[in-house]
């Protein structure tokens, strides 16, 4: 097959590199496939037109239109992923490894698009938290922001995953307004070059939200700002020398770093040989072994066990490994594939002869060149290390491939000892059916894992498993993982912008989110009820105050009877009495609620289309027989959710006849617009 050359994709253009091309070779033969450069490219050209083209236009869109865009772009994906399967074979993957590549990466796009539209407002800024009250009269207020930094997101991504690493990184960013330069890693950037291709014909994202580099990054660094980020994923050699750039400490461009991980997982001191737990920690360890032939960051390196079941794991592991040879991966039957070059193997089997110190080769050949003699197969190499408490590379080198070593234990604190000295990883798992030592991992291993997975026979089934890293949960590792931290929901996207805190009266802090807060003036609805308004009527601020009512002792009696609700504090004098809190009869929280409901609802039929809930409830102050209560009800925020429906959130607040509060909560309504 003759091979493809690359192109780059710069200042929206498509362009070939100059000078000398790099080949790139198939995993399975050898043979070039691809021809690459990125010479010639204005490196400085491409982070301007990112900037001042991409970034405003991106800016402009709220959180549910870039989360649109990310629907389009994962359906145009979806529509062509055979395209990118039949590519992935020659970087050596099965197609289940391809699926997890590919499929991966839209679905967290696909989360990502979700996320947006449900857990981000239909708007440019994001609010952290909640107000902080910073003055007595409540005229000075504080509030906390994220709004879209306006560089650009430079994407550097190692060669293993070529479509799931770009497009977990994307996902965050372009919901962020933030455009991005991707640099694939050269092994592998045929695919995520067909990828972008497909992205950009799929002709929905704005002009400069997307640019490729396959090649060399030039002088790309030299041209960052404090605007900018760098999210590297790759080893950490060159996250250091990429971090030491003097630019990056001169603008403090804020750099996310995904690195080497020596991952361990753990054999629970409950799981027996004959326990479910053991049988599941010996297929975990089997198939991160072996899936995408171990070349994952998140791979079981070191895996530990009981010392007295060691020999038994030894057994069941191989046993396992038995039945997996690598093989060609465009056989349906393969269930490993190659590692994705000739010089990958090399870099694993120097790796291996170093972790050998540590200990013995005790199943597989690392010098065995199976499949095709040309190819960059190899066959799973487990290693036995006795004394992990003395050894230093099992705990230091990563062999990214098909390696994994075996390790004693001595008791659970132990266990977590051991784990811990791979100084940081971005993932452990743990077999055990014990919630106990769950507990002790956590609070002795948390601080050096970025993510903890419990397994055992209750959760097995549905468990996503050691490997996967999830959109919803974060991606990253302390110390040698890179101490950065990607995905994680919405939390991966703030890290494309910059959080702000501000300060001012609530009015002023109110205009700029958008988002009514207490102390802000408001517009009293006068005769116009506000549930006679459509969604697109009502402003922010706009209020109702109720009448006031009074609820009797007769009220609370009838409602205990009605709803079945007798706690003693509404209905016995006596033991009311004794509370400390209450000092007699009270009115129950839920009585409050529904008279407050009868208060302030209009009810004929108008364009209040259904009430769906309430958000942040707390009955403040207890309220008696004989005591009134009346409420305040105010266009907290608006949300559009589809062209002819939007949500309402209502602040409401309900007071006692001296003005002080008794109960808040946020209603929510859905309004025809
Ligand atoms: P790598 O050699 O460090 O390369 C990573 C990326 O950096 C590639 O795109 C590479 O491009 C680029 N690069 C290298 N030198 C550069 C420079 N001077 N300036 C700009 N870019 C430069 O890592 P790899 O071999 O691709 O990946 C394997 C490693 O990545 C393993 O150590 C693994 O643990 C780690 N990894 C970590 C994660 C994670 O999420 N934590 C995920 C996957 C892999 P070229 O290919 O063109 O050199």
């Amino acid at each position: 097959m003759k091979p493809i050359t690359l192109k780059n994709y710069a200042e929206s253009r498509w362009v070939a590199g100059e000078g000398a091309l790099a080949e790139l070779r198939s995993a399975i033969d050898g043979d070039v496939v691809a021809l690459t450069s990125s010479q010639g490219l204005d490196f400085g050209g491409m982070t301007r037109f990112a900037r001042e083209t991409g970034g405003p236009a991106l800016r402009k869109l709220t959180f549910h239109e870039r989360a649109k865009l990310l629907k389009a772009l994962a359906d145009a994906l979806t529509a062509r992923k055979e395209e990118l399967y039949a590519l992935s074979y020659s970087t050596g993957a099965t197609k289940a490894d391809a699926w997890i590549d590919v499929d991966g990466g839209i679905g967290t796009f696909a989360v990502y698009q979700g996320k947006g539209r449900r857990e981000l407002p239909n708007d440019t800024i994001l609010i952290d938290g909640a107000v902080e009250t910073l003055s007595r009269g409540g005229t000075f207020q504080g509030l906390h922001v994220y709004t879209s930094q306006q560089g650009v997101a430079v994407h550097i991504n190692a060669f293993n995953f070529p479509v799931w690493g770009m497009l977990e990184k994307l996902a965050p960013t372009f919901l962020a307004g933030m455009p991005a330069i991707v640099k694939p890693a050269s092994a592998t950037a045929y695919l995520t070059e067909a990828a972008v291709r497909i992205m950009i014909e799929a002709n929905v994202l704005p002009l400069g939200a997307l640019q490729l580099i396959v090649g060399a990054t030039g002088d790309l660094f030299d041209h960052l700002t404090c605007q900018d980020v760098v999210s590297f994923t790759g080893s950490a050699q060159t996250a250091a020398k990429l971090k030491s750039h003097p630019v990056m400490a001169r603008e403090g461009v804020r750099f996310i770093a995904e690195q080497d991980s020596l991952n361990a997982s753990i054999l629970g001191p409950d799981a027996a040989p004959e326990s479910p737990e053991f049988d599941l920690f010996i297929k975990e360890v089997a198939k991160e072994m072996t899936g995408k032939a171990g070349q994952k960051c998140t791979a079981i390196r070191r895996a530990f066990v009981p010392a007295r079941w060691l020999d038994a794991a030894q057994a069941a592991l191989i046993a396992r490994l038995e039945k997996i040879a690598p093989g060609d991966p465009r056989e349906e039957a393969t269930r490993m594939g190659a590692l994705v070059s000739v010089s990958q193997r090399e870099d694993v089997r120097a790796k291996i002869a170093e972790l050998a110190r540590d200990g013995a080769i005790v199943f597989g050949d690392p010098v065995a060149t199976p499949v095709t003699a040309k190819g960059a197969f190899m066959t799973p190499v487990l290693l036995r290390c006795e004394k992990p408490w003395e050894a230093r590379a099992v705990h230091d080198v990563e062999a990214f491939g098909p390696v994994s070593t075996l390790m004693p234990y001595a008791d659970a604190a132990d266990a977590i000892t051991l784990a811990n000295r791979g100084k940081g990883s971005l993932v452990m798992s743990v077999f055990t059916h014990d919630v106990n030592f769950t507990r002790d991992v956590v609070l002795g291993a948390g601080a050096f894992h970025g993510r903890i997975a419990f397994i055992d026979r209750d959760s097995a089934k549905e468990s996503t498993g050691h490997g996967s890293p999830m959109p919803h949960m974060i991606h990253g590792g302390p110390g040698r993982a890179g101490g950065g931290e990607e995905m994680g929901g919405v939390r991966g996207v703030t890290h494309y912008m910059q959080r702000t805190a501000l300060q001012g009266h609530p009015r002023v802090l109110s205009s700029i989110v958008q988002r009514y807060i207490a102390g802000t003036p408001t517009t009293d609805s006068g005769a116009t009820h506000p549930f006679r308004l459509k969604f697109h009527d009502l402003a922010i601020g706009y209020q109702l105050k109720t009448k006031s009512r009074e609820i009797t002792m007769e009220d609370i009696e009838h409602f205990a009877r009605f709803t079945g609700d007798t706690f003693y504090a509404h209905l016995d004098e006596e033991a009311a009495a004794a509370n400390p809190l209450f000092g007699g009869r009270v009115a129950h929280g839920y009585l409050i609620l529904s008279f407050a409901a009868g208060l302030f609802v209009d009810p004929a039929p108008g364009p209040v289309l259904a009430n769906y809930g309430l958000d942040n409830l707390r009955f403040i102050k207890p309220v008696k027989p004989g005591e009134s209560i009346q409420v305040a009800l105010t266009v907290k925020e608006k949300t559009l959710r589809k062209s002819d429906q939007g949500e309402v959130r209502w602040d409401v607040v309900v007071t006692n006849a001296q003005g002080e509060p008794v109960a808040a909560y946020d209603l929510l309504t859905m309004n025809a617009a």
